[in-house]
């Protein structure tokens, strides 16, 4: 499948790493090592970062996208510890979605995912969503259908016009890849991103699935990049880890400069 007009994208997610005395900082050495044309390139500091992070990018060419690393499915209410999607007004444009930490951590469900999806979008939030499979899944042949159960939990009650309009992103982050330093391979995480689009296919997306980038996330670094991105299926990468490494930022935007090149995208 080839992916010409989907945006490249690469997601920085600090998860719970930095202070707002030193987020500033990173995020602008980062942004001024990374002005590559045709890369979207977005930071998801901690909550309490996300204002530094957006002064800090507030003037960068091409701009620095700023993202949250996760809503709450209410709006307002009793909820103590938690942000809802339009507190982030002003803060963020992006949000990272069912990450498999908080599922893991938080218990968050496919069907609470959901709810989250639609506050993102009414709120004007770009969707990550985050799907992936255990290790014993893949072991077992089940990644596949796995992954297509998450989509089906998160996506069904909501609209694809409107989801696509919102510009879902899709993250495939394989959990046994998340920060263990073993990636997946380029070619089974194509295989899946190609699964991915033909699941939102038969859900009702028709021809729009093919429009939907997927990013793949575990592990990523400056040296394996590259076998990611040479996949046509691969529009991305969502890194958390090497996220926080100026180098090793710059060294993937760089790559995915390259793709955004031969795709005829960047100007
Ligand atoms: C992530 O946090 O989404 C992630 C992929 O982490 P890491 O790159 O460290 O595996």
């Amino acid at each position: 499948m080839i992916g010409a007009m989907r945006d490249v994208i690469v997601a920085a997610n600090w998860k719970m790493h930095t202070t707002p005395a030193d987020a500033g900082e990173l995020a602008s050495t980062i942004a001024s090592r990374t002005r590559e044309a045709g890369v979207i390139r977005v930071i998801c500091p901690p909550f309490v970062c996300l204002q530094a992070v957006a002064q800090a990018v507030a003037d960068d060419d091409p701009p620095v996208a700023v993202g949250a690393q996760n809503i709450h499915h209410e709006l307002v209410g009793a909820y103590t510890g938690e942000v809802s999607a339009p507190m982030l007004a002003g803060l963020a444009t992006w949000v990272i979605l069912g990450h498999s930490e908080r599922r893991r951590d938080a218990g968050e469900t496919d069907e609470l995912i959901g709810l989250k999806l639609g506050r993102a979008v009414d709120a004007g939030l770009r969707p990550i969503l985050c799907v992936g499979e255990q290790l014993a899944d893949r072991e077992a042949g089940r990644a596949g259908g796995v992954v297509d159960e998450q989509l089906a939990g998160a996506l069904e009650r909501h609209d694809p016009t409107a989801l696509a309009g919102a510009g879902l992103v899709i993250a495939y982050e394989p959990v046994w890849a998340i920060g263990t330093g073993r990636n997946a391979r380029g070619a089974d995480a194509s295989a899946m991103a190609d699964g991915i689009r033909a699941s939102l296919e038969q859900r009702g997306w028709g021809s729009r699935a093919a429009d939907v980038p997927v990013l793949y996330g575990g592990s990523v670094t400056s040296t394996n990049i590259d076998e990611f991105l040479a996949e046509p299926a691969i529009d991305g990468a969502l890194v958390g880890g090497a996220s926080l490494k100026p180098d090793e930022v710059a060294g993937i935007v760089a790559r995915a400069g390259m793709t955004a090149r031969a795709r005829g995208g960047a100007r």
